[in-house]
């Protein structure tokens, strides 16, 4: 049995981002982005007003006021999408949409709202001063030119997307999406539509694995059921192999009971096994290593296990394949709310909700935490995370948690 760090360390080292490829920015959504993009201008590309007003030169409205209120000649009229030819003088303004850019010699725009339209509406009284620079966005404030914007490794979400489109990228390197299979492994589990007789219960973890995969933008691959019967399993799994797979994940079988034939068929295959027990909770039974060069995890049968070990182990490992700088979830401090025992020499990921009082964080049991109850995990807002050495943790104590 071996430490979590440990195995994450292992893990960790044997696996490599995938090659590049370009797409459609629009169908780089989840994906990892594999080259610094540039920015060849500047974003905004011109000086323009962040305001509906008029355009003016602040020194003309030196103590204007509603009892005192400027009075300038209106020269122009500009919108969003054109310019103006004009040049402020003396005195004068020039009427202003947003966005449109700044006219020549104005250094601050007026928000319509502190002005009325004289009698001669060539005219228009202002009834407030402005500060240079008031209400302008200034050329490059966002980007500036040549500027290293996205970096290699950053999930593209919805605004990295916007930011690519207001760069002109159409289309941009994204890291290949690993494919990765699941195959289940139990003569109890019953496919789906399937009737449910005695003794059987449904495949859950085929759908919650395939579904963890998808979120992490890699494309599952459903190899489906193995009974708990050595030849069919190295079937599933040469089957598998054979479907070009980045990384193969088994559920089930990698225990110690009788009919837990995962680990002798991997065996049996050559496969290169570096793990087979971690000392964390749930998820005990897990084994890694890799089979003709392919990753490959052996899950606990158990839901909840099954599915905090891929959290915990696989999904670092999965983004790290997908080229993701940043593989992690983010954690927390927390307050516990409740009265915990545990074993001293494991790890613990437990189920827990989150609340926020008087700003402060507290963490609460979602319920029983055995490793086969999934709706302590559906109630989870987070795992917190109690780390080797403690056997208890009190009400009010300080723990790590982080959130899923
Ligand atoms: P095992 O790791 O094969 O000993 O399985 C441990 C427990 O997990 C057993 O109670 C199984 O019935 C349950 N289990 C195994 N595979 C699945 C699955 N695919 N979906 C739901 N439960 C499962
Ligand atoms: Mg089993």
């Amino acid at each position: 049995m071996i430490k979590f760090e440990k195995a994450l360390n292992i893990i960790l080292k044997t696996i490599k981002p995938l090659k590049s490829e370009g797409v459609d920015i629009l169908a780089a959504l989840g994906r990892v982005l594999a080259e610094n993009i540039r920015s060849d201008y500047d974003i905004p590309p011109f000086t323009n007003s962040a305001m509906d007003g008029y355009a003016v030169r602040s020194v003309d409205l030196k103590g204007a006021s509603a009892a005192s209120p400027a009075v300038l000649k209106i020269i122009d009229d500009v919108r969003a999408g054109s310019y103006s030819k004009k040049k402020l003088l003396k005195d004068t303004a020039i009427r202003i949409m947003t966005g449109a850019p700044l006219p020549a010699r104005a250094d601050s725009v007026v928000m319509v709202e502190f002005t009325e339209k004289a009698v001669n509406a060539n005219f228009v009284k202002v009834f407030i001063s402005t500060r240079k620079g008031e209400n302008i966005r200034r050329a490059g404030e966002d980007v500036r030119k040549s500027e290293t914007v996205l970096r290699k490794g950053v999930i593209i979400r919805p605004q990295e997307i916007g930011m690519l489109a207001s760069m002109g990228a159409r289309r941009v390197k994204v890291y290949k999406m690993p494919r990765i299979g699941v195959l289940v492994t139990g003569d109890e589990l019953a496919g789906m539509g399937r009737k449910l007789s005695f003794g059987k219960i449904r495949n859950s973890n085929t759908y919650c694995l395939l579904s963890e995969i998808s979120a992490l933008g890699a494309v599952p691959v459903n190899l489906g059921i193995a009974k708990d019967n050595p030849v069919q399993i190295r079937e599933k799994i040469r089957k598998g192999i054979d479907r070009n797979l980045d990384m193969l994940l088994i559920s089930g079988g990698v225990s110690v009971g009788d009919y837990d034939f995962v680990k002798d068929v991997l065996i049996e295959l050559g496969a290169n096994m570096r793990i087979w027990k971690i000392a964390i909770r749930p998820g005990k039974p897990s084994a890694f290593g890799q089979i003709n060069g392919i990753p490959v995890f052996g899950l606990p049968g158990n839901p909840v296990s099954s599915m905090v070990v891929f959290e915990q182990l696989a999904r670092p490992a999965i983004l790290k394949m997908c080229g993701a700088e940043k593989i992690g979830r983010p954690a927390v401090n927390a307050i516990f709310t409740g009265d915990f025992r545990k074993r001293k020499c494991f790890k613990y990921f437990v189920r827990v909700k989150i609340s926020n009082k008087k700003g402060a964080l507290y963490a609460s049991l979602t319920g029983p935490q055995g490793s086969g109850i999934l709706k302590s995990l559906v109630l989870a807002e987070a795992l917190m995370i109690v780390p080797e050495g403690i056997s208890r943790l009190r009400k009010g104590q300080k723990v790590e948690v982080q959130l899923i």
